[in-house]
């Protein structure tokens, strides 16, 4: 029960990873904002959190929605100890086929949605002394042919982590990213389809170039984002964090 009377946000908490940090984090105390672009996921998993969920519906590329849902969480549990930004799309294509839409899409969600997050959930952080916030990253970040906008949103998440470990520490605030290889999830089945390659052949490809031979689960993932928003954590901050059953 490490994080018994704690409160947690997390975005894109209605699928995959998210979901999944949802469910640790309930597990081990927390109350739960489960976050999602639709209600209807987010209820979902909301429903399975033994009464410690609440499911709100928020575009996090929209200031108004993202400074109502933070509000809205400190209205029902009383503070805000954890943010995790897992919401997150894909938009790939080759540089020279890249619309200005996939290229908006990709860093209004992950960028500016990451940096409304932040900064509303530091309004109530700061004055509690105690906070801790997770990006997700990739390891897109370091190059990834079709995503130069996905990559360069997951780059730009690991200098927002330093930052603001840097601007917050002083308010006991950690602020860190993690960067996940291939996790199975409606993410990466999407690319499956995208570039034409059957899903469980596309999983094994993916499992056979990773040094621990699989893929990861949503849980793997979840399983180090509760570690950096625990108190074991605690001397942890600006960290990227590579998840990838590999080096
Ligand atoms: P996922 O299963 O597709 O879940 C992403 C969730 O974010 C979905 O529920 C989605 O809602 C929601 N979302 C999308 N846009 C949103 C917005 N504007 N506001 C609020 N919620 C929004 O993806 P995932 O694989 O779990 O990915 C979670 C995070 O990990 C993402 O940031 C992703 O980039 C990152 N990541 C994933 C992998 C991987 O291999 N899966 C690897 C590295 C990093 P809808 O479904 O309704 O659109």
């Amino acid at each position: 029960m490490r994080f018994e009377g704690k409160v947690a946000l997390v975005t894109g908490g209605g699928r995959g990873i998210g979901a999944a940090t949802c469910e640790v984090f309930a597990r081990d105390g927390a109350r739960v904002a489960v976050c999602d672009l639709d209600e209807a996921p987010a209820r979902e998993v909301a429903e399975r959190l033994d009464g410690r969920g609440l499911a709100v519906a928020c575009d996090v590329s929209r200031r108004d929605q993202v400074e109502a849902t933070v509000q809205r969480v400190v209205d029902a549990f009383g503070r805000l100890d954890i943010l995790v930004c897992c919401a997150g799309i894909i938009r790939d294509n080759l540089i020279h086929k890249m619309t200005d839409e996939d290229w908006d899409a990709v860093i209004n969600t992950h960028l500016r949605g990451s940096f409304l997050c932040a900064q509303a959930a530091q309004r109530v952080m700061v004055p509690q002394r105690y906070g801790k916030i997770v990006f997700l990253s990739s390891t897109s970040a370091l190059g990834n042919r079709g995503q130069t906008n996905y990559s360069t949103a997951k780059a730009g998440l690991q200098g927002m982590a330093r930052t603001l470990a840097i601007e917050l520490g002083p308010f006991n605030i950690n602020v860190n990213a993690v960067a996940p290889g291939f996790v199975e999830t409606r993410m990466t089945e999407a690319t499956a389809r995208r570039v034409g390659v059957e899903w469980e052949e596309f999983k094994r490809m993916a499992a056979e170039r990773t040094p621990l031979r699989r893929v990861g689960q949503p849980v793997d993932i979840a399983n180090v984002i509760a570690f950096l928003c625990s108190d074991e954590a605690g001397f942890v901050s600006g960290q990227t964090l590579y998840v990838k059953g590999g080096p």
